[in-house]
């Protein structure tokens, strides 16, 4: 169960959260737990998780090892600050604040692997391609350009998040049956070209609109691996009733 912030909350409102959130978190919870702060508060977060099983992952890298590349921050960056997981290709970033492409995806991804980060890559089709009937085949796109090209080795350290763009925010989730869908279809993909013990290890997350209310259907699908949060990510109660769930 991930927990993105997206750019939100201070080192100090990271501290507060953290503050509330690990009482809320039963000890025995029966899957990983990741939260993704902006690179800004990584280090108070992982202060914040020191003796407990939370982990803390950056919201985006860049590919190169180091260099003139104002504003980025390398995977070994994010490692040492002691970040365990990265996200790869949000729908924010490929449309909004960097467009990036398929290609980018593939060596942000190779990238994290490399550095020992999980990377967990977002896929998910536009407003626009899910009215027209396209979702599944921007999802085949988006899996040749992006993760086809990784080795077995590498395939074996990602997680795929299936994020349908027009779900994000939006209070409008999928539904379990949609979810379900596309998860089978991009586990479909993965056995086309990793076979069928990596497409069956794989960790595919829904994300879009997650929340206390309709975690439970979600999960219920056996091809929903977990879910990427985002709002309700941010409020420690909430998020604690979503990993309860799962
Ligand atoms: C996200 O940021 O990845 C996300 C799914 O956001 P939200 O849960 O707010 O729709």
């Amino acid at each position: 169960m991930a927990g993105n912030w997206k750019m939100y909350k201070t080192p100090q409102e990271t501290v507060r959260f953290f503050e509330r959130f690990k009482p809320l978190l039963s000890a025995n919870h029966a899957c990983d737990v990741v939260i993704f702060p902006a690179a800004i508060d990584i280090p108070a977060a992982v202060h914040a998780i020191a003796g407990t099983s939370i982990q803390i992952g950056g919201q985006n890298l860049y590919w190169a090892k180091e260099g003139a590349y104002t504003g980025e921050t390398s995977a070994a960056m994010l490692s040492a600050a002691g970040a365990t997981w990265v996200v790869v290709g949000h729908s924010e970033r490929r449309h909004h604040v960097a467009h990036e492409t398929d290609a980018d995806v593939l060596k942000k991804t190779q990238a994290a692997v490399a550095a020992s980060l999980t990377p967990i890559v977002c896929v998910g089709e536009c407003l626009e391609e899910h009215k027209a009937g396209k979702a599944h085949e921007v999802l085949i796109r988006q899996f040749a350009g992006g993760i086809a090209g990784l080795t077995e080795e590498q395939f074996a350290q990602i997680v795929i998040a299936y994020e349908p763009v027009w779900a994000i925010g939006t209070g409008h989730t999928a539904t379990p049956e949609i979810a379900s869908k596309a998860h089978t279809l991009i586990r479909s993909e993965a056995e086309k070209r990793f076979g069928e013990d990596a497409a069956n290890r794989l960790r595919i997350l829904y994300g879009g609109s997650v929340k206390p209310e309709n975690i439970q259907g979600l999960m219920k699908e056996p091809e929903i691996d977990g879910t990427l949060v985002g709002g309700a990510s941010l409020d420690a109660e909430s998020f604690a009733r979503i990993i309860a769930a799962a």
